[in-house]
């Protein structure tokens, strides 16, 4: 039989930052991260919401991987 497992308190259903793993709750700043030239799918991972203070040090990482030396998408 399939065991549903209880979630302790009120469980936030939204969504959930991918650095601290910590939920993102209503209001709160964030920063959407999407490395863009990740030909290897390595940052696939990392590609999410964030809090705005979480995002910090990979906004500066994606501007640089989203550099596109060819001039095309
Ligand atoms: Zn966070």
């Amino acid at each position: 039989m399939y065991k549903a497992y209880a979630q302790r308190g009120e469980g936030p259903r939204g969504p959930w930052c991918k650095r601290c793993i910590l939920p993102i709750e209503a209001g709160e700043p964030t920063e959407r991260i999407l490395f863009a030239n990740d030909p290897e799918r390595k940052l696939k991972e990392l590609n999410g919401l964030y809090h705005a203070r979480c995002a910090q040090p990979y906004l500066g990482l994606s501007r640089i991987l989203n550099i596109n030396p060819w001039g095309r998408f």
